[in-house]
C-alpha cells in the first residue's frame, strides 16, 4: 500500500506542490531574515517531508507556528534589540533552531504516513504547542521591561535570563498554545472542550519544563566585561566564561525537551 501510494501520480503531484511551496515559503523567509542560510536549507528539507506527507492538515499548524511567531519576533526585535544580548541566538533562526522546534515534527509525519494514525497527529500538535508557548513567552516577556522572576526561586531576575517567568510572558505562553490549539482543530474529531484542554496543557507544560531546565541546567556563561549572566559565547567583545550547566545543554537542546515533554504529558493524558 504504501509502495503504490508513493509511486501514484497524486502523491507525486502533492510532492512536487509541496517542494514548491516549501521553496517559496523558505526564499521568502531568508530574505525577510527570519531564517539563517543553513536555517533556510532545513527548513525546506524539513517543511517538504511535512507538506508532501501531511498534506494541508499537517502544513496549517507549522505554518501558523513559523509565520506568527517570525512576525512577533521581528516587531519585538524593533521594540527591544537589548534583550538580545541575553540569547544564544538572534531572532534569525539557524538550522540547529529549526531542528530543535520542528524535527519532532518531522519525524511524526513519518509515523502518520506510515501507520495513518491521528493519534501521531495530536502529538504533532502537542510538541508545536510547547514550542510556541515558549517561543511567545520568551517574545512577549521581553517586548516591554517588566517583572522577571526565576521559575524556581521567585528572585527578581533580568529580563531574557533563562529559567525567567513573568505575567506577560506566561500570557504569551497561553496564547501561543491557544494558537495552535486552533490551527489544528478542523481535522479534530474529538469533543473539542477535551480537545483544547489536551493541547493547551501539554503545551504549557512544555513550556514549563523548558524554563526549569533554563533554571538549572542549561548553560550559560557570564561576560568578563559587565558581568552580565547570557547564553552568547560572546559578549562586549569578548568570549564569555563558564557560569553554570551542562556545556552541551544549550537553548536548542532544552527547546526540543520541551516539545519531547509536551508529547509525553499529552500520551499520559491520553491513556488516563
Ligand atoms: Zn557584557
Amino acid at each position: 500500500m504504501l509502495i503504490s501510494s508513493i509511486f501514484n501520480i497524486s502523491f507525486i503531484n502533492q510532492a512536487l506542490i509541496s517542494l514548491l511551496i516549501a521553496f517559496v515559503i523558505v526564499f521568502i523567509s531568508y530574505r525577510l531574515k527570519f531564517l539563517t542560510l543553513s536555517g533556510s536549507i532545513a527548513t525546506f528539507f524539513l517543511a517538504g517531508i511535512i507538506f508532501t506527507l501531511g498534506g494541508i492538515k499537517w502544513s496549517i499548524p507549522i505554518l501558523t507556528f513559523f509565520i506568527l511567531s517570525s512576525l512577533i519576533s521581528k516587531l519585538r526585535k524593533k521594540k527591544n534589540d537589548e534583550v538580545e544580548l541575553f540569547f544564544e541566538k538572534s531572532g534569525t533562526r539557524d538550522y540547529f533552531q529549526v531542528l530543535a522546534n520542528g524535527g519532532l515534527g518531522g519525524v511524526l509525519v513519518i509515523l502518520y504516513f506510515l501507520y495513518d494514525s491521528d493519534f501521531y497527529y495530536l502529538l504533532y500538535l502537542a510538541s508545536l504547542s510547547a514550542v510556541c508557548a515558549d517561543t511567545w513567552a520568551t517574545e512577549l516577556g521581553t517586548w516591554n521591561k517588566t517583572k522577571t522572576y526565576n521559575i524556581l526561586t521567585f528572585k527578581e531576575v533580568e529580563q531574557g535570563v533563562s529559567g525567567g517567568i513573568s505575567f506577560i510572558g506566561t500570557l504569551g505562553a497561553i496564547a501561543g498554545t491557544v494558537a495552535i490549539s486552533f490551527s489544528g482543530i478542523y481535522w479534530i474529531e474529538m469533543n473539542y472542550a477535551f480537545y483544547f484542554i489536551l493541547i493547551i496543557v501539554s503545551g504549557l507544560f512544555g513550556s514549563f519544563i523548558d524554563s526549569i531546565l533554563g533554571a538549572t541546567i542549561q548553560l550559560q556563561k557570564e561576560c568578563s566585561v559587565c558581568n552580565k549572566i547570557t547564553e552568547r559565547n560572546f559578549h562586549c567583545g569578548e568570549e564569555t566564561k563558564f557560569y553554570r550547566g551542562i556545556s552541551f545543554i544549550n537553548n536548542d537542546v532544552v527547546n526540543f525537551i520541551a516539545g519531547l515533554s509536551g508529547t509525553i504529558l499529552i500520551i499520559i493524558l491520553l491513556n488516563i
